[in-house]
């Protein structure tokens, strides 16, 4: 590999930043696809016969135009944004971007409606015709979708008082905790800031830090149960009135997946947890500990000093993905060389990572902060995992890139986990392998206890709402129930005020943000078991896999690409097994390291 640049190349896109002429012109552009949308929508009546599908082609193109459109600039001003928080201008794109989503939003629900109102029987038809049957799924699905909702009126009546009523709430919870902070050592730190100390290899600290921020939080419960109690019943009523009875349907619809899966998911890692329980002891035991307790669980349990500069990382990846798949591979070395990743270690970058794809020219973006640490490495590989899903989409209609959060991160995970076997297997000492060991352990207690019981918290937590107004006193309730269930009583002392403190109870996108995580990480082990033992047939197999992830459910994607029924146990098992692998792994170098 050449010598590479730790920064992005942004000009291949648009020239000239935030300042750009190019995204002006192309802002500007887009804004007329959109109008010219609005106009096919408005003239557009539903079919009443088969003979209609040039009107209704016309405006699915048109569609797919604004779709990659909105997409490339959206992307851009993400990246604008991330490399330099302090650019003003790329604020003011974001502003203009939103209110291109929200007029292009709203002509898609009109334009949904109109297919409601099309007969059954024309609308099967219609989509075994040319131009429509590769986009059967997903144009079935929005027709689908709007049938379960109300009508025009009453839908944008619920839209519009959601941003006043539904969003608010959930911006309120981000205003109040904004103004929380703590001290510590004499500094003020805000709760984010305090959380990662939560991390630090020292108990004391933690201790510290977590009691503290249970008081902050505490202090303030009164107000996070009014806006999760007022958030929770906005979403019930609209429920309500569109006659959904589950709360878990949204969720499980954006998911495309069913009930019967997610249930069989849950129920087979419950029965693996006692496995983990003599990790846990372990794990307090290392730590000098009788029991963890829930600040402990993430504690580091030793440290690695290898690092690896950028271009190391950046071969090591490569080379490791190279044993699993020549073409992703080569899809990485491109980006590396023509500069899609930018991993400088800079000030005045938005932490955390990302990859963003650019759906008109065809490219993707990874933001990061790379400084050589392991942990760098495996997000690197992430990364690049999206990156290349991404990739593998490209020249398919834009209406069948859309893949839910539950397959997302199957990508991503899946490269991840090359890269952090590998890292095990090149480790330079015991100790060394043993932390890299733990930390994938870590991971998955983190997706089978972690974020088990939000689920648990969640569903009962909306039963109860269903009957009225739920205290803080009994939210507090649930959730130490909901995590003692979840760790199977092995913890000591329990964190009641996790409701409050995780975002992802208040955000008012997407519900239940929480099992997808899981069903995520175990599907891409689903996967990787499967390459680990296969033919060279496997990577083409990927392939494909990826790249039906928009078009159709999770169920049928699993059955047609690994022959799995994900509602039986089998699948969930062979994943499990793989995490035991990692589990007997650890509990064997951590116990001959003790014997030393
Ligand atoms: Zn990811």
């Amino acid at each position: 590999m050449n010598t590479l640049h730790k920064t992005w190349d942004l000009e291949t896109i648009f020239e000239g930043g935030s300042e750009s002429e190019q995204l002006h012109n192309y802002v500007l552009k887009t804004e007329q696809e959109i109008s010219k949308l609005e106009s096919l929508v408005h003239s557009f009546t539903s079919p009443k016969n088969t003979d209609q599908t040039k009107e209704l082609s016309e405006v699915v193109d048109q569609i797919q135009l604004v779709t990659k459109r909105l997409g490339e600039i959206g992307a851009f001003i993400s990246c604008l944004n991330a490399q330099n928080v302090n650019d003003k201008k790329a604020g003011a794109w974001q502003s203009r971007k939103n209110e291109l989503s929200a007029a292009f939003g709203n002509l898609l629900t009109e334009f949904d409606q109109r297919l409601v109102q099309t007969d059954e029987d024309v609308w099967k038809s219609l989509l075994k015709h040319t131009p429509f049957r590769q986009l059967d799924f997903i144009l079935d699905e929005r027709r689908k979708a709007a049938k379960d909702k109300l009508e025009l009126r009453q839908e944008s009546l619920i839209n519009d008082l959601g941003i006043d009523g539904y969003h608010a709430w959930g911006q309120m919870y981000d205003a109040i905790v904004g103004k929380l902070d703590i001290t510590h050592e004499g500094k003020t730190l805000s709760v984010g800031q305090a959380s990662n100390l939560l991390d630090s290899p020292d108990r004391a600290v933690r201790k510290e830090v977590f009691d503290k921020l249970q008081n902050t939080w505490k202090a303030q419960t009164d107000l996070f149960s009014e806006t999760l109690n007022h958030l929770s019943g906005f979403r019930l009523q609209t429920y309500k009135y569109r006659g959904w009875e589950r709360v878990l349907k949204e969720p499980l619809e954006y998911n495309r997946m069913s009930e019967k899966t997610l249930n069989t998911m849950w129920e087979t890692i419950t029965k693996y947890k006692k496995h983990y329980l003599p990790y846990l002891k372990r794990k307090a035991h290392m730590l000098g500990l009788e029991r963890l307790s829930f600040y402990d669980v993430e504690a580091p349990v030793g440290s690695t000093e290898q690092t690896m500069s950028f271009q190391q990382g950046a071969e090591f990846i490569t080379q490791q993905f190279r044993s699993f798949s020549p073409k992703m591979a080569d899809f990485a070395e491109m980006a590396f060389e023509r500069r899609w990743i930018e991993a400088e270690d800079r000030s005045g970058k938005r932490p955390g990572g990302f990859c963003t794809s650019f759906p008109d020219s065809g490219q993707t973006r990874i933001f990061m902060t790379y400084s050589g640490t392991p942990s760098n490495v495996a997000t690197l590989a992430h990364e690049l995992g999206h990156a290349y899903h991404q990739h593998v989409m490209d020249d398919l209609p834009a209406l069948n890139q859309g893949y839910a959060m539950n397959v997302a991160e199957t990508a991503s995970t899946f490269a991840e986990m090359i890269v952090s076997d590998a890292a095990v297997k090149h480790a330079a000492n015991d100790t060394e392998k043993l932390t890299l060991l733990e930390d994938k352990v870590q991971r998955s207690i983190a997706f089978f206890m972690n974020i088990h019981a939000r689920f648990l918290f969640e569903t009962r937590f909306y039963e109860e709402r269903k009957k009225g107004v739920v205290s803080a006193e009994r939210l507090n309730e649930l959730m130490v129930e909901a995590q003692k269930e979840a760790y199977e009583d092995a913890l000591d002392e329990y964190d009641p005020t996790f409701w409050a403190s995780k975002l992802h109870f208040h955000i008012t996108d997407v519900p239940f943000y929480n099992f997808p995580y899981t069903f995520g990480y175990l599907f891409s082990m689903g996967i990787y078991a499967k390459a680990l033992n296969s033919d060279s047939n496997f990577e083409n197999d990927y392939i494909a896999l990826l790249q039906d992830t928009g078009r159709m459910t999770t169920e049928d994607l699993a059955a047609k690409h690994l022959g799995v029924d994900l509602e039986k146990p089998e699948f969930w098992e062979q994943a499990l097994d793989l995490c035991m692998k990692d589990l007997n792994d650890f509990m064997e170098l951590s116990a001959k390291q003790r014997n030393d």
